[in-house]
Formats: C-alpha cells, structure tokens, sequence
C-alpha cells in the first residue's frame, strides 16, 4: 500500500511544479506514483506508508557508506551547534579540499560550491575565461547538471551544433557547445579540426545514460586529443569521484584532466560541488583572476563537515572492495538470471555502478542505449518496487551500491529481479 505517497503527491503538486524538486523523481518514465520517503538507514529506505525497500538509488550517488552513518550524523549535530552559516571563512573548507587534494591526481587547487551543476557551470567559465576561446565539446547522452550550455544534446547527425534539449536556452548559448559521441574519437577530432575549442567535458563513466563504460583508449584518446589542440579536458566526477576510487576516474583509468567537478559523495548527503585543477588554471578564478564565482552557502560547516567525515571513512580500502563485490555479484547473478531465463536484456558495470538495459545488445553510446525499451524498464521497476527494492525510476540511470549493502540484500534483490522477469515474459 502506497496510500498516503498517492495523496501526498496530490498535495505536492498543487505547490510544487509536478509534485518534485527534480524531474525524475515523478516517475513519470516508468509510470506509477512517487514514493515520499520518511527516513532511510543503511541499504533501506522508508515510505510515508511505513514501507521499506532496498535503495539503490543512494540519494543518486552520495550515501556510498548508506544511509544515515552514524560517525556523519553525529558529526554534522555536532557542528550545527556551533551555528549553520558565517559567510566567512573557515577551516572546514581547507580541511575538505586538502583531503581531496591527498586523495585525487592533479588537483592543486579547488573551489568550493553547492552542487555539481554549480560546479561544472563553474569550471566550464573558467576554461574559457583560461583559453580565450569559446566553444565546449560534450558527449551525447552525458548529463552535467542544468547549467544552460550543457542542456544540450543535439540532434541527430554525428557533428551537429548543439541544438537544446530545453526551452529557455538560447540559441547563441547552445551554438557554443558541440557534442560528439561517446566512445567515437573520430566524431572528437573532427570537431576539434573545425573549431576552436576551450575543453572537452567528459563522464569518465557515462552514468546518466544508464551505465556506459568507456572503451579501452577513449579516455587516453582524448587526452590526446586535448594536448594537440591546446583544449583542456574537464572530468565530470560528480558520480565516479571518489566512488570508482578515492582518486576517482583520474586514479581508475590513470588519465589526467585538467579540471575536476566533483558533487555528490564529497558533501556526506548535504548540498556539496567543487572543483579543482592545475594551480595555472584555478589562478584565474577571482579573487585570484578575472574569472568571477562566487557563493553566499559554499563551504558551508555543515556540509563541510558531511564530507570530511564521509571522506574520513573512506580511507578504509574496504569499503571499495566491498561496494564493488557486492556489485560484482549483482551483475552475475542478473546476468545468470538473463541467461537461465533468455531474457532480451544486459548488463554493464564499472565498480559499483550498474545498469540492467532491456530490448538492446550494446550500450557504447547514447544511440545504441536510446534504443532500450523503456516501456519493459517501467514493468521491471514496479514489480521490483512492489518486491520491495527500490530501483531508480528511468532506464537511464545507475544503480548505485553502498557499503551498507548485504550479501543478503543482493541475494533478496536477485531472488525478486528472477520472480519480476519470469512474470513479464509470461505476461508478454
Ligand atoms: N554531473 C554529473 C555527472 C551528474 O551526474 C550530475 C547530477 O546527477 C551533475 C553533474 C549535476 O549535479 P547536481 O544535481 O548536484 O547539480
């Protein structure tokens, strides 16, 4: 029963566009009402109806060590005590960046924001106010948050100016973003002859297409390419920092960027971005340059304070064993299940991001995971739902697993994805 979710979805959506705060959480790709969610501990979340499931979801990527971690929350009441907000500096904020500076290859110096969309909003000015030169490149199918030039997808046509996916962008904004395709250099380098280019801004790891793992070289491959045509390359890490590794991507793939965007698991749970780079690069970010940004909340105690804490625990290389065994394992017993039942579905993986695509048979770019078949996704998502896990509501997301995940919370999640997938193919 998902009674009271129902009627206070009613109640959202007379004050609040569509009921939600952000679009996807209105399950409208896979039909069916939104949850509202009373509390969370561990792997589990619970609804205002009292029930609990097995969250996948993790916030989108930030509770790695699951939900409400005790050493965080104490932390963070601890810290509220002493006020919420100064707008004054504070050692919280260089604790913070010299912990991800230990931690994460190449960066020398990092700014602080407020989410990861503020971050990559940021660093972006900051390549063109650093270059002198105007245009971005961007992969189809990556997401970077909705700051306006990154809104941008293009349409069909492997080099195609941007052309926005959302009203409000103007077209002078989208003209300066070029997009390519993932795990395709050529559609990189032919951009790149044709254009000037401030930086390429890639996902180390596509997770907001579902999951699409970069092909062996394509990550070196644009290295490359940045160096000849004196381009700098910007990691999005917002979902792989610190969750492929501590060093993140840079550290997993060993390719060095020039600039870093971090979000997500860097704030413990509270509204967190940065980003940082080569000290060259950050230098000309004001008070120390001409590249102005700026922000009333960063740096922000609190959530200085969920991140160190959060960064704390992660020095524990057991954590990242963990997290990508239970995924490990995951994505074997899905695809076992596939296979025993000749379900018309994959998986990919990278550590502890996965992602079950129906109806396809490669997923190395946006084209080919377009093609999935959402319409089986939504079917998947309400039953496992109704089994009790709880799955992000679109097929083109991650399934993000924590350290408080179980060998039993797996073997349960596979038992009901068997049980859902044998019902749909009888169903048809
Ligand atoms: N970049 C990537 C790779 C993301 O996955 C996201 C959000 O999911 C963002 C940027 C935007 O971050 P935020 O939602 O904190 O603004």
């Amino acid at each position: 029963m998902t009674e009271n979710s129902k009627v206070m979805f009613e109640r959202a959506k007379q004050v609040i566009p569509g009921g939600v705060n952000s679009p996807v959480r209105a399950f409208k790709s896979v039909g069916g009402n939104p949850l509202f969610i009373e509390k969370a501990d561990g792997s589990k979340i619970y609804d205002i109806d009292g029930n609990s499931y097995i969250d996948y979801v993790c916030s989108w990527g930030p509770m790695i060590l699951g939900h409400n971690k005790k050493e965080i929350r104490e932390a963070v009441i601890s810290a509220a005590s002493n006020g919420l907000s100064f707008g004054a500096p504070t050692e919280l904020e260089v604790v913070l960046a010299e912990k991800m500076m230990e931690y994460v290859p190449n960066l020398e110096l990092v700014r602080m924001v407020n989410s990861g969309t503020e971050a990559v909003m940021s660093a972006l000015r900051l390549a063109r106010g650093f270059t002198g030169k105007n245009k971005i490149i961007k992969f189809e199918g990556c997401y970077h948050g909705h700051t306006d030039s990154m809104l941008v997808r293009a349409g069909s046509g492997i080099l195609t100016m941007g052309e926005s996916d959302s009203s409000g962008v103007t077209d002078t904004v989208a003209n300066d973003t070029l997009v390519a395709v993932y795990n395709d250099l050529d559609s990189v380098s032919q951009l790149l002859d044709k254009y000037e280019v401030a930086a390429i801004i890639v996902e180390p790891v596509a997770a907001n297409m579902g999951v699409v793992v970069p092909a062996d070289g394509f990550l070196k491959g644009l290295r490359d390419l940045c160096d000849k045509h004196n381009a700098l390359l910007i990691f999005d890490e917002v979902i792989t920092g610190f969750r492929l590794l501590r060093g993140g991507a840079q550290a997993f793939y060993n390719v060095r960027a020039d600039l870093v965007t971090f979000g997500k698991i860097i704030g413990g749970g509270m509204p967190v971005g940065a980003y940082g780079g080569r000290r060259e690069i950050m230098a000309c970010i004001a008070p120390l340059g001409s590249v102005y940004q700026a922000g009333t909340l960063s740096g922000n105690p609190i959530a200085m304070t969920a991140g160190i804490t959060q960064l704390n625990l992660l020095v524990d290389d057991g954590v990242y064993q963990h997290i990508n065994h239970l995924a490990m394992c995951l994505e074997k017993g899905l695809n076992d299940i596939i296979k025993r039942n000749q379900i018309d579905a994959i998986t990919t993986r990278v550590g502890s991001l996965l992602c079950m695509f129906f109806g396809i048979s490669s997923a190395n770019n946006y084209r080919e995971v377009k093609a999935a078949d959402t319409e089986r996704y939504g079917k998947y998502f309400r039953g496992m739902l109704e089994c009790g896990i709880y799955l992000a509501p679109s097929q083109f997301e991650a399934m993000f697993v924590s350290y408080s995940h179980t060998e039993n919370d797996i073997a349960k999640t596979l038992e009901c994805a068997e049980k859902v997938l044998i019902e749909m193919r009888k169903e048809g």
